[in-house]
């Protein structure tokens, strides 16, 4: 396997499990350092399997932590860079829907928890990992919009659709800001990915679910390593001229 990541440092939310989690073992096997921040708790059944399965465990720090918190993202990238140096890349993948309701049904509790997630959780790590990539001028950052975030989707709740909708606002208004600093900042939007927990949730067979996999014109779901192709291609060398688009991964659902 080419070693497009060695000398690299990569930070990755969410990494362990899903998307996350395949992002995480790619870059190993191709030679960068990661540092995980994600809330499993560290004797977590993912965590462990992580462990195992990562072909190279001196180069991945494992930090629990809630990325909705200022203070414990901080403590995670200080234990996280201290081992390894500054991050290179920065991969904002923790995030979670909810099912579609009216907007009437829809408390103020869900609209913070998902906003905070998936949008303000963005927000606070990039803010932190950013300046030390000004000052080496070089940076790689890639956000983990969704499907539901460019066009509407009938099963997703309208919080999620908001927030990774404003992700790609982000993302864009970022990527203008630090394009000449030498930092690129993208997005990709995956359609229905099966992970373990949208492969569980789909084992329910509805009518909708299967309604919903037959629209895909490739007629089947994605998988967390054909995203992660997509995130390493962005946070590679070979990106260096592409900053502030969004790319849709979903067999042809969505052509924006
Ligand atoms: P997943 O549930 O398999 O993994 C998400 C990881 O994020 C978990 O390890 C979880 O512990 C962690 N996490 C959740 N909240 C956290 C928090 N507050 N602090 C730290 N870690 C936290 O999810 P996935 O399906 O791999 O999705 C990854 C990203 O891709 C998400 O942002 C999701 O919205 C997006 N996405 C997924 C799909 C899909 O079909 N799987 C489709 C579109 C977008």
């Amino acid at each position: 396997m080419e070693q497009r990541f060695k000398d690299r440092t990569a930070v990755v939310t969410g990494g362990a499990n899903g998307i996350g989690r395949a992002t995480v073992l790619r870059l190993l096997h191709e030679g960068a350092s990661v540092i995980v921040l994600d809330k499993a708790g560290e004797e977590s059944q993912p965590v462990q399997a992580l462990r195992r399965e990562s072909s190279a465990e001196q180069r991945l720090v494992y930090c629990q932590a809630d990325v909705t918190s200022r203070e414990q993202i901080m403590t995670a990238l200080e234990h996280g860079t201290g081992r390894f140096g500054p991050a290179d890349i920065l991969v904002n993948n923790a995030g979670y829907g909810a099912p579609s309701k009216p907007i009437e049904r829809v408390d103020r509790s869900e609209w913070d928890e998902l906003i905070a997630v998936n949008l303000t959780s963005v927000f606070l790590v990039t803010q932190l990992v950013l300046p030390s990539m000004r000052a080496r001028r070089f940076g790689r950052v890639v956000n983990l919009s969704s499907g539901a975030g460019r066009a509407p989707s009938p099963n997703l709740s309208l919080v999620y659709a908001t927030a990774k909708a404003g992700l790609l606002g982000l993302t864009r208004k970022l990527a203008h800001e630090e394009a000449e600093n030498g930092i690129t900042v993208n997005a990709v939007a995956p359609g229905t990915i099966f992970t373990d927990r949208v492969r569980t949730r789909f084992e329910q067979n509805t009518p909708e679910q299967a309604a919903s996999l037959h629209k895909i014109p490739m007629k089947r779901p994605g998988t967390a390593e054909e995203v992660a192709s997509s995130i390493l291609f962005l946070a590679s060398d070979e990106a260096s001229y592409i900053t502030g688009t969004v790319t849709d991964i979903n067999g042809g659902r969505y052509m924006g």
